[in-house]
């Protein structure tokens, strides 16, 4: 008897880690396949960077932007385009780990994950995909950035579609580049799309944020006036505002649109820094949760609590320990023009193919609530102010629409030329844009990242 219920408790125990062992390949099946299908013994598909057989990849147009033939991986004829779009599609050495090549790679092999690879041809999804960008307005942004370092990105705040993003520096992928000791500089960066993968000093475009939490926090802030002499030594470091200019005495709304760093550091003092910093993160500031279809948006930065008033202050004018990631602060831009909601960017078409649907995700991701309604109100009054300031006052155009807007010029180094910004939005029913440029060591933000924009935007609307 006794040697009976030892061999069914052995047959028991056999069964079971049988078992066990059976699920843990079934959930390593569901958890892995991706990565497994793409090793080099899966000869049929991982030729060119996995990308011999893979799909086609176009703009919104229908433009072909890559193409494979004979095992081989091809991109647009025109060089221009190919530079401009390169960390949108990609290419074969998948080093870009945000492009849709990189991203999309199983998609655009016709791997599925119920069908695997292992079948013909003939009867394999085609694994197209087709993009929300419009590759006339990067090949625009990209001529207007002029060889510096930066990004551009521009979508539609009204259904969330990315219409542009440009990254610099670039290259052909067509003709990849050898990177060496003497030409690393010129390619610093080259892998980041810096409009999802990159953070910068703000500048004044963080005024806008300071803005949104004075509004919310000191209840007269519209009949209170600030006097600037030019700069400021109240708290510690002396605050001087741009080019040397005087303001004298100043509204709030005067202060946005004139960028009075004076005033804004005063206003961050008054705001308190606990309440910006609740503000900056209602904004998405400290936080990792933003998407641009699957492909993750870099964590913009504000933290200035603990640090004493000098801080503050520098903080307020995007200054001190401040980071934003362009795409992020366009998203800012896209909650002022909704009335407080942000929308969220997506980069791949749903063409609503159901074995498309199965293992690609276009992840319109639910938008995000940053403000309140009325404080995005008085934001679009300020922002107005502000963009008429450009539009009068240094002949600044985009696209000839109306437009809500603010420059930064963000200090980044003694011997360094500024990191100039714009971001904002068009206010027109048939080109509802949100928009963002970085121009690295640009010089003034109005000067330099204002004609980026015009070129994108213009590229879109005419
Ligand atoms: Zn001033």
């Amino acid at each position: 008897m006794k040697r009976i219920m030892t061999r069914s408790l052995a047959i028991w125990f056999v069964t079971i880690a049988f078992l066990a062992g059976i699920i843990l390949l079934g959930v390593r099946v569901i958890l892995y396949h991706n990565q497994w299908v793409q090793q080099p013994f899966n000869g049929h598909i991982a030729s060119a960077g996995g990308l011999g057989k893979a799909g086609k990849i176009y703009d919104r147009d229908g433009n072909v932007l890559a193409y494979s033939e004979n095992g081989e991986r091809y991109y647009s004829d025109d060089q221009t385009t190919r530079e401009a779009l390169l960390h949108v599609v990609g290419d074969e050495s998948l080093n870009i780990s945000t492009a849709v090549q990189s991203m999309y790679n199983n998609s655009l092999s016709g791997y599925n994950f119920l069908i695997g690879v292992a079948v013909p041809d003939s009867l394999r999804p085609n694994g197209d995909l087709k993009l929300t960008v419009d590759s006339d307005s990067c090949r625009a942004a990209y001529t207007a950035l002029g060889g510096h370092k930066g990004a551009c990105v521009v979508y539609n705040y009204k259904t969330g579609e990315v219409l542009c993003d440009v990254s610099t520096p670039t290259y052909d992928p067509a003709n990849r580049p050898v990177i060496t000791e003497e030409n690393e500089k010129e390619y610093d960066g080259v892998y980041l799309d810096n409009v999802v993968s990159s953070t910068f000093t703000p500048g004044s475009v963080f005024k806008i944020v300071t803005a949104a939490a004075a509004i919310e926090n000191i209840p007269d802030i519209d009949s209170r006036t600030f006097t600037c002499n030019g700069e400021l030594e109240g708290f510690g470091e002396t605050i001087r505002c741009a080019d040397g200019e005087v303001h004298g005495e100043q509204s709030f709304s005067q202060a946005f649109a004139n960028s009075c760093n004076c005033a804004f550091a005063e206003i961050a003092n008054l705001i308190g820094e606990e309440k910006l910093k609740e503000t900056a993160e209602k904004m998405g500031f400290n936080s990792d949760r933003f998407r641009m279809s699957d492909i993750p948006i870099a964590k913009s930065h504000y933290d200035a609590t603990g640090q004493g008033s000098n801080a503050l202050a520098w903080s307020g004018i995007g200054q001190h320990e401040d980071l934003a990631n362009p795409l992020h602060m366009a998203m800012i831009c896209s909650a002022v023009a909704n009335g407080g909601t942000a929308t969220s960017p997506y980069l791949l078409q749903d063409t609503g193919n159901l074995l498309e649907k199965l293992g690609i995700h276009t992840n319109k991701a639910g938008n995000v609530e940053m403000m309140s309604p009325s404080t995005a109100s008085r934001l679009q009054t300020l922002m107005r102010g502000a963009a008429e300031n450009y539009a009068y006052g240094y002949g600044v155009s985009i696209a000839g629409l109306n437009f809500c807007a603010k420059t930064g010029t963000a200090e980044v180094g003694e011997d360094k030329a500024p990191t100039s910004w714009f971001v904002g939005y068009t206010e027109d029913e048939a080109h509802p844009y949100a928009f963002a440029a970085v121009v690295v060591e640009g010089g003034y933000g109005v000067e330099a990242a204002t004609p980026v924009i015009d070129a994108a935007i213009s590229a879109l609307a005419y």
